[in-house]
């Protein structure tokens, strides 16, 4: 980069650095401009749609612009989306590493739509007919990022997937309080449509609002939660149960709209889930079990209705009598079987479950649609009971909130990060999918999302809250940096959080190379006291290697004393004489092992993300090596190309005074050193 366009840069930095940064970050070659496709990648890459609402001014602004858009036009075009672009661009979205991300999943659902295992639910035509190859999913992020794969923009119907959502709306329209008069919180651990009820012990003197209505302010014998059928039936006999039927339905639906992005401006029904009437009569016809159910709900008291007397016999000369059915029961199933007639797309079910993940603000449209409390109450119900008989197995297994329906649907909720919906019609025995159980138990297998992780060591599993490389980069740079600096009390804690003091970096440099590299005596005794073996780096290079350059004789001592046969190290250093770039500085340091951990892994996003955060490009670690060095090692071509524009001096020296196009040669990655040689001259 010339020297006239490092001080163009500079002068941006002194205006303000963060958003120099930002700027920085998309621009190549030193140009004073960013390509407006340059922004559309970016955003394309970070999970965030082109149709996302939150993003239309800005897009139109960008089409208004030409090409080329330069530091201020930068910084008003972004600003028309609030914080959402400048986050984006940070890589400081909810699945921060989305494109990894989304590779690890198109893996799992590969895998996963081999299996073929599973009947369709065979009750009525509507079910039993579709077509039992469907396979889509749909992950919504709370920050509105969107991964979808296979069929899910397809319709089908929702099923008993509208459990915790009636739930919710019952809790939103007469309170926590007052639905639990009528229902439940506990696990039932039968069948979905079992008639045994949940005997309550009711004490005998509650005074509460609703005594008045009868003794004890609770029904003795209410379905067990909101999750199972009778539980369903009776949370939707509760909203709005002096409205219409056609009133209810609509409001149900304008309700799942809020869930889904559909906001009052938008036209009444563009947002909202279709109703297949002609599922919700075959429900109603064949829905004997759900009727009985209904009329016991009647005879316990428990469900809503307005006591009436008996009419007046209108056939008084005949033995003929007008039969009576008691319409809260039958309004109560009407609207339930109307509810699951609802039919959605994978993306819709996975955008209202990320509103629940969300606390009840649909990451789109960005309304509330559930308070906070209402989606609270509803996901430890969720949890214990979403997937019936087998939510004890799921909860343990998986650990997720979700809730499956025999129209082959599954969704999860992962609080605070995302909603997931997977779409299968194959049914397993307990009338789960059988692609939705499989894929939401490898989902949890391969990222650390069950409710119980907490924070573990294990490395074998993600945090999909970071992106790989600061994942990588906290399994072992903090006790490699700790090792270095001599710290032992921080070795100690890793040691009590179990971590694995062997781990070594992009370089297989470990804490024990390191503290024998800076003459840390007191540390090497440590490791090797807490069983650390010494192992070979990425050169060969053994700690004994690091200790001798450095003359660190009472550390050559110790390690002469093990049984062990050490290789010597091969560094290739051409010109060790030659020109000699500045390495950078940088705080962070966790965030410098981020970057060369990016830069190994040929993740260019990720790198583009660390410079957008301001970490200088050429920053340095302990060993002096950079990302240029890393992806030069590895052959990582996107990465150079992407370090290089960016400003990344070609001659910096590692430890042993390696540049990266010695390094690119000793690893023989033909196309770099052909790209690094090219550069150069
Ligand atoms: N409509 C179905 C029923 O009430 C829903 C069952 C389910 O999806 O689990 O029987």
């Amino acid at each position: 980069m010339s020297k006239e366009k490092i001080s163009q840069l500079e002068s941006l930095r002194a205006k303000s650095k963060r958003e120099a940064d930002l700027f920085f970050s998309l621009c190549e070659n030193g140009q004073n401009f960013v390509e407006s496709k340059k922004l559309k990648e970016a955003l394309d890459h970070s999970g965030l749609k082109s149709n996302d609402n939150r993003l239309q001014s800005l897009f139109k602004r960008l089409e208004a612009h030409g090409d080329k858009i330069v530091f201020e036009d930068f910084i008003s075009i972004i600003r028309t989306s609030g914080l959402l672009v400048e986050k984006a661009l940070r890589g400081q979205l909810a699945l921060p590493d989305f494109i990894d991300f989304s590779k690890n999943l198109d893996k799992i659902f590969d895998e996963v739509k081999k299996l073929k295992a599973g009947e369709l639910a065979s009750y009525i035509p509507p079910l039993a007919e579709v077509d039992p190859d469907q396979f889509g999913i749909a992950i919504v992020t709370i920050d509105g990022q969107i991964y979808q794969r296979g069929d899910s923009l397809k319709d089908f119907s929702i099923q008993s997937m509208c459990k915790p959502f009636n739930y919710c709306f019952a809790m939103e329209e007469i309170g926590l309080e007052k639905v639990h008069k009528h229902v439940g919180q506990e696990p039932s651990g039968r069948q979905f449509d079992d008639l045994t009820l949940l005997a309550r012990t009711v004490s005998g003197n509650y005074t509460g609002e609703y005594a008045k209505d009868n003794l004890e302010g609770r029904f003795s014998r209410v379905p067990f939660n909101p999750m199972v059928n009778a539980g369903a039936i009776m949370t939707a006999g509760l909203i709005n149960p002096e409205d219409s039927y056609t009133q209810r339905l609509r409001h149900i639906r304008q309700k799942f709209g809020g869930l889904i992005g559909w906001t009052a401006d938008d036209s009444p029904s563009a947002e909202m889930p279709r109703f297949n009437k002609d599922m919700a009569r075959q429900e109603n016809f064949k829905g004997y079990n759900n009727i009985a159910m209904g009329y016991l709900l009647m005879a316990t008291g428990s469900l809503p209705h307005t006591k009436t007397d008996l009419h007046k016999d209108i056939h008084p000369d005949e033995d003929e009598f007008d039969f009576y059915i008691e319409p809260a029961v039958t309004e109560a199933l009407k609207l339930y079987f109307s509810i699951c007639s609802l039919e959605m797309t994978a993306t819709d079910v996975a955008m209202a479950a990320a509103t629940l993940a969300n606390s009840g603000v649909c990451p789109i449209s960005q309304n509330r649609v559930l308070s906070q409390k209402t989606v609270r109450n509803c996901l430890p119900v969720l949890q214990t009971s979403g997937m019936y008989n087998a939510s004890g197995t799921f909860f343990q297994e998986v650990g997720l909130p979700a809730k499956s329906g025999v129209g082959g649907g599954v969704l999860l909720v992962v609080p605070q990060l995302m909603g997931v919906c997977i779409f299968s019609p194959r049914l397993d025995q307990q009338g789960n999918s059988v692609r939705g159980i499989e894929m939401a138990k490898r989902l949890t297998s391969k990222y650390l999302v069950h409710t119980f992780d907490g924070t573990m060591t294990d490395t074998s599993r993600l945090d999909p809250k970071l992106p790989i490389a600061r994942w990588l980069a906290n399994s072992c740079g903090e006790a490699i940096w700790a090792a270095s600096n001599g710290n032992i009390r921080t070795l100690e804690s890793l040691v009590s959080q179990q971590r694995d003091l062997q781990t070594g970096d992009y370089d297989i440099r470990t804490p024990l190379h390191l503290a024998s590299a800076e003459g840390q005596f007191e540390v090497v005794k440590f490791l090797l006291d807490h069983g650390v073996k010494p192992i070979p780096d990425r050169w060969g290079g053994y700690p004994i290697s690091d200790a001798r350059n450095n003359n660190h004789k009472k550390i050559v001592d110790l390690f002469e004393k093990l049984d062990i046969k050490y290789t010597e190290p091969f560094h290739l250093v051409e010109n060790p004489k030659g020109k000699t770039d500045k390495i950078a500085k940088f705080d962070d340091e966790l965030m410098v092992i981020e970057l060369l951990f990016a830069a190994t892994e040929n993740n260019v996003d990720n790198i583009r993300h660390l410079v957008a955060k301001g970490v200088p490009v050429n920053a340095g670690d302990y060993d002096m090596r950079t990302a240029l060095h890393l992806a030069a090692a590895e052959g990582s071509l996107e990465a150079v190309e992407y370090l290089v524009s960016h400003g990344h001096p070609l001659n910096v020296r590692d430890r042993w005074g390696a540049t990266p196009l010695d390094e690119a040669k000793r690893e023989k990655r033909k196309s770099v050193v052909e790209f690094l040689v090219k550069y150069k001259f």
